[in-house]
This record gives C-alpha cells, structure tokens and sequence, in this order.
C-alpha cells in the first residue's frame, strides 16, 4: 500500500513494498542520491542549529563528503538485514533501516519510489505520480539556482562552514516560498504542495 505524506517539500512516499524490496536487501539505500544544496538548505532550515551541528559533524567525519553539487553521502559495507547479506550501501542505512529522520535526508529518499510501488497501488499511483514529478521538477529548478549563486559567490568552491550552510538555509527557504497564485489555473501541482505544509505542518 502506497501512503502520501503530503507537506510541500517535505513530502514522503511511503510502500509497505519497501519493507521487502524486490530489487536489493537495502532497498534504495544501496544507491544513496546526492545531498544536493537544496537538500543541504532543506536540513537547515528544518532543524536550525541542532541541524547545523550535526551536519558540520558529519562532514567532519566524512559521512558527508563534498563535491560539485553539494554533499555526497558515503558508502560502507554493512549488513542489509539482520540476517543478512553484507554488501555496501548508504553509511545511513541499518539492519531495519535509515538512521537519520525524514528531515535529515536528501528529499529524494521521501519522495522516490520505484515502478514496484506504483504497480503494488495503483489506486494511489497517479496522485502519487503527479507529487512526485512536482517536487522532482521543484528541486531540479531549486538547485540550478542555488548551484549557480554558489559557484557566483565561492568560484573556488564553498567553505563549508557554519556561515555558508546557514546561507544555504536561508536561500532554500526563500526560493521555495515563491509559490504563484495557488487560485490561478495555472497554479503548478508543486504551488499545491508548497501551500499544503502551510496546513498540513
Ligand atoms: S522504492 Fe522500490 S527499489 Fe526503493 S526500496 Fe522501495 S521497492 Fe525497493
Ligand atoms: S539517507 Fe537514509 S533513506 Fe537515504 S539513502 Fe541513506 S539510509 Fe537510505
């Protein structure tokens, strides 16, 4: 069964599908997606300094590793399950599953599923559909503007430090806040998701 969890970009897709993923013992997790700078801005504007705290901490023990669109999360050989196999997946990723909340990951992970779940629900599969490629196509725009302010502002590449992550914050809160009128026809399904964690949150 497939469940919404709609909250603008926040929002999570969630399969009992996933419990016993028909492609890898780590289901998705064994193909963790980039932490891009939106993803990194998301993080921080969610969770303030606590936030700030951790993701300094880990990019200090290089969970976290930086690269040319934000943050790579590192790969390392564990258990998928608890019976097993060992293989090598996402440093997030535990016997029953991600460690860190659905606030600390790449909005991808809450947002993806695969053809499986679609095909497992297809009652939900065409909501699920549209959320899904709004916010793909929200954070696609979201990190070209931010990649390109970043590369205008640190041409070297960017510090890393406390400043820089708290820019990112802010300038993800700002861009994701421009919602066209949610009335108008041409209001996208994202402007729906946007306006809905205003009453959903
Ligand atoms: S979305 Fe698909 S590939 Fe990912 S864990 Fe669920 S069933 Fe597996
Ligand atoms: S952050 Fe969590 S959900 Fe995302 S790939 Fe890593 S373990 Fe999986």
């Amino acid at each position: 069964m497939l469940r919404l969890v709609v909250l603008g970009p926040h929002t999570r897709l969630l399969s009992s599908v996933c419990a016993a993923c028909p492609h890898s013992p780590a289901g998705c997790c064994v193909a963790p997606p980039t932490m891009d700078w939106s993803d990194v801005g998301r993080i921080v504007a969610l969770g303030g300094d606590e936030a700030l705290a951790w993701l300094e901490g880990e990019i200090c023990a290089r969970n976290l590793v930086p690269h040319g669109d934000g943050l790579a999360l590192r790969k390392a050989k564990g258990l998928a399950r608890p019976d097993g196999p060992k293989l090598a997946k996402c440093v997030y990723h535990a016997q029953d599953g991600c460690v860190v909340g659905s606030d600390r990951r790449p909005a991808t992970c809450n947002y993806y599923v695969c053809e499986s779940v679609y095909v497992d629900d297809r009652a939900a599969a065409d909501e699920a559909r549209a959320v899904h490629a709004s916010l793909a196509r929200a954070f696609t725009a979201w990190d070209a503007e931010l990649g390109a302010r970043v590369r205008a502002s640190h041409p070297d590449g960017p510090p890393w430090d406390r400043a820089f992550l708290r820019w990112l914050g802010a300038a993800f809160l700002e861009l994701s806040a421009r919602v066209p009128d949610a009335s108008s026809s041409s209001a996208s399904p994202c402007a729906r998701l946007v306006l809905s964690r205003e009453t959903d949150a």
